[in-house]
């Protein structure tokens, strides 16, 4: 294995894929790092196959490789992309719903195809830092392998791991969750499991639903397991968004474990409580991680507002767009604080907020992207995160044609050039003239 690359992208869910792949398209020697065995992240391994939002308002608003992905992915069968030039009474409905296991194929495809080094079931799990000026520089990370641990080195980095592993070895300032009374608020997560069976008559639903009320009164199903979802909802969702698993920080390896046990006897109570009322599915899958919502925020030289993600601001380094509401999950039945969008108005990410605080050649994408709670509940969907991990994978590629491998003082003109050159859909920006 190669010990230097131009790029080390960590984690490849929604960002570290089109990171990885926009950096080695454009001719850098690019390693992406992936614990699990397949790329995707929350999209495949995590079950959550829906992708929200590249359209709104009968207009893109995100292209680039994450589109290219979801149109390649269509083509041969494994994405329903609805017809977006429809008006849609909720904002869900503008979600491409994708086929996991043929996601995570061309997942693959796409990295190969951009030359991009892979690294599958290998986890980040040290950094070595030197001075570097007023902050630090990343001299080098540690991964596991098959035969040991591996040291690597890189010019540029990005941090595409969801919950900010390699920024915070890397020594960065993050926020998570807000303390209360019993620990940490974080939004809770959801268990996928493949429940395979038909859906069944209103008259029978509804017996099913008494069953599963009388199950929750007897305390043998929890509230929060179903949600009150009806059997048909939960054969359709497949367990899909439905569940809420709730106080547990998936940035911590025992909660996260302690989290992943809990999504399995979710789905084994709702089984049992099924099989009590004579319905007998196959329990083909309940997939390997309870996904996580919300983690770690790295902290960045910008900081995303619900304030100003709502009021769509325009920044004078504004690179790429997200558009979803602000859509924060409350714990077990606590349902769901949201705030929408003013029609037609597009939030924006800035670069400055994927350019981690005090680290000089860091960049982190997706779901650990700076901002506050409520406005990361809403740039951490997956077509924000694609389109943020792009922007990652081109700066970072003229960080190391420019720079020494530093992510600021880069031709943003350029970034933006090349973005558009590869697809992108560019924001406008603040004249500071
Ligand atoms: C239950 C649920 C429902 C959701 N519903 C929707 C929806 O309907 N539509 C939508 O668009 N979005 C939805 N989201 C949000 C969205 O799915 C995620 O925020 C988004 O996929 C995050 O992408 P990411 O690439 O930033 O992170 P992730 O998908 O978390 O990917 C991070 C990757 O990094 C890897 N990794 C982590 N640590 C390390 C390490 N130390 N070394 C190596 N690899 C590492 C992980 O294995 C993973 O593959 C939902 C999320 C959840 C949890």
């Amino acid at each position: 294995m190669q010990k230097h690359y131009d790029i080390i992208v960590a984690g490849g869910g929604c960002a570290g894929f089109t990171a990885a792949v926009q950096a080695g398209r454009l001719g850098k020697r690019v390693l992406l790092v992936e614990k699990n065995g397949m790329p995707g992240g929350i999209l495949t391994v995590g079950g959550n196959n829906e992708i929200a939002q590249f359209w709104a308002h009968q207009k893109q608003l995100i292209a680039g490789i994450g589109w290219e992905f979801c149109k390649r992915l269509e083509a041969i069968g494994g994405a329903e992309i609805p017809d977006m030039t429809q008006v849609y009474p909720k904002h869900w409905m503008y979600g491409i719903h994708v086929n996991i296991p043929l996601a995570a194929y061309m997942m693959d495809e796409m990295l190969l195809e951009a030359g991009v080094n892979l690294c599958y079931e290998q986890t980040l799990c040290a950094v070595q830092t030197e001075a570097d000026g007023d902050r630090n520089r990343i001299a080098g990370v540690t991964i596991t392998s098959k035969s040991g641990l591996i040291d690597l080195t890189a010019d540029t980095y990005i941090d595409c791991t969801g919950d900010g592993d390699l920024s915070v070895f890397a020594g960065a300032q993050y926020e998570c969750g807000t303390p209360d009374e019993e620990g940490l608020s974080l939004q809770p997560g959801s268990v996928r499991y493949f429940l395979n069976g038909s859906k069944v008559s209103d008259e029978e639903n509804k017996r099913i639903h008494a069953v599963l009320n009388a199950a929750i009164a007897d305390g043998s199903l929890k509230a929060p397991d179903t949600k009150r979802a009806s059997y048909n909802q939960l054969i359709y969702c497949k367990g899909n968004n439905i569940n809420h698993i709730s106080r547990f920080n998936g940035a911590d390896s025992e909660e996260k474990t302690a989290a992943n046990i809990e999504g399995r006897r979710c789905a084994a109570r709702i089984f049992q409580a099924l099989r009590r009322a004579g319905i007998t599915p196959d329990m083909e899958m309940i997939c390997p991680e309870t996904a996580a919502r919300e983690t770690r925020r790295i902290l960045c030289d910008g900081y995303i507002t619900a304030e100003d993600y709502v009021a769509a601001r325009v920044y004078p380094d504004g690179i790429c767009h997200s558009y979803y509401p602000i859509d924060l999950h409350r714990d077990g039945m606590g349902g769901i604080q949201q705030i929408f969008l003013n029609n037609g108005e597009t939030p924006s990410i800035p670069l400055s907020a994927m350019t981690v605080k005090g680290i000089s050649n860091l960049y982190a994408a997706g779901r650990c992207a700076s901002g506050d709670r409520l406005a990361n509940s809403a740039y951490r969907v997956k077509a924000s995160c694609m389109a943020m991990g792009q922007v990652c994978g081109a700066a970072a590629s003229l960080a190391v044609d420019e720079n020494s491998g530093r992510t600021r003082g880069i031709d943003f003109g350029k970034l933006r050039q090349i973005l558009e050159e590869n697809g992108a859909i560019l924001p406008p920006i603040e004249n500071t003239n």
